[in-house]
């Protein structure tokens, strides 16, 4: 009898076991927002060197998931970040100079507009015009990153909710004379000049120009431009209950490092860390959000081949005024960070995201 009871509790332990098993496996975590944030032309010498003279630690530094990817293109070992943005928005390896499109025009589907398919809320913000190589791959489809009049077009041919970057003269005044400010009122958008403009509190669709080009250099005088973009872009996409996907480029640490100038590498280099700062404290709060940091291509060949600790002093030596190939860290915070780990192509960046959020092709 007492043999019969212990087969009978060691048969209930096991289908108890069993149960809670297939109770454990819909509940690996999907990722509820992606925030992707590029640093254009970031490697680990451009954010070494901002963590060596800053006075406190990067956000960056919190980051426990930690990778690297291969960023060549389809046709060049040293992409540009037309193709380097396609590879991380689409997952494909594409021509230099593309935008979301293979070497022949054939548009590829962004990770903007799957997630617009999935009823999620949709942002893109930038340094730089909104229309640059690297946000412009995750909403337009040409062969030439410098279609600046055409990808504005394409802004219209996506529900996107939100963007906030330079690039109003595209939109405003154009060469062929069409008003995309008018196109995008009628497509119900708020039209806002200047960052501080920006309500958060209200729902809806917002073209938010902070420059009729390019913003500024943060040295300057483009201010707290990213950073407060980003806390404001979370704010607003939040309100969606489906969740969103929010793109932050820190457009200028590339610039910095065409240009050779180590002072605006790092200048921009702690302003793109305080974005993802602002980033970062809305996913710990948040638990359903997913924060990925990585740069498209490493730019200038940076190295740092002196330094002294007591004063965070360095001295750097530039190799090249352009990207190089070397691959590029990435970090990531949330649900499917640890995904993140380890060497691979730059188009798997997509493939993680994709399958984060849940989402089919
Ligand atoms: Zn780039
Ligand atoms: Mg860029």
């Amino acid at each position: 009898m007492r043999k019969l009871s212990i087969i009978a509790i060691v048969l209930l332990l096991n289908i108890t076991c069993n149960r809670v098993d297939t109770l454990n496996e819909p509940q690996v975590k999907k990722a509820k927002n992606v925030i992707l944030l590029i640093g254009d032309g970031m490697g680990v010498t451009q954010i070494y060197a901002a963590m060596s003279v800053s006075e406190k630690p990067l956000a960056i530094e919190k980051f426990k998931n930690i990778g690297f990817h291969k960023t060549y293109s389809l046709t060049d070992f040293v992409t540009d970040s037309g193709a380097g943005g396609t590879a991380l928005s689409t997952g494909k390896k594409t021509k230099n100079y593309c935008i979301a499109v293979d070497s022949t025009g054939k548009p590829f589907k962004t990770i903007l507009e799957y997630a617009e398919e999935n009823q999620l809320a949709t942002g893109l913000v930038s340094t730089s015009s909104i229309l640059h190589a690297t946000p412009a791959s995750f909403i337009a489809h040409d062969t030439s990153r410098y279609n600046y009049e055409n990808i504005a077009l394409d802004f219209l041919d996506v529900d996107i909710d939100l963007f906030i970057g330079g690039g109003k003269k595209q939109f405003a005044n154009r060469e062929d004379k069409l008003n995309l400010i008018d196109s995008l009122k009628k497509n119900q958008y708020s039209i806002i000049d200047g960052l501080a403009n920006l309500n958060t509190e209200f729902k809806g669709k917002f073209a938010v120009f902070t420059a009729d080009e390019h913003n500024p250099e943060y040295a300057d005088g483009r201010g707290e431009m990213l950073p407060i973009s980003t806390e404001k872009a979370i704010k607003i996409l939040d309100k969606n209950e489906n969740g969103f996907f929010l793109m932050v480029e820190g457009s200028q640490i590339d610039w910095g490092g065409e240009e050779n100038d180590i002072d605006y590498v790092i200048s921009e280099m702690i302003d793109f860390d305080n974005a993802i700062a602002k980033a970062l404290e809305f996913a710990i709060k948040d638990g359903e959000t997913l924060v990925i940091i990585t740069g498209d291509h490493e730019t200038g060949g940076l190295a740092i081949i002196d330094g002294n600790m007591n004063n965070k002093s360095i001295v750097t030596s530039f190799s090249s005024d352009y990207h190089t190939a070397v691959m590029v860290p990435i970090f990531a915070f949330g649900p499917g960070a640890e995904e993140f780990g380890g060497i691979y192509e730059n188009t798997e960046v997509f493939e993680k995201m994709m399958k984060a959020f849940g989402f089919s092709k």
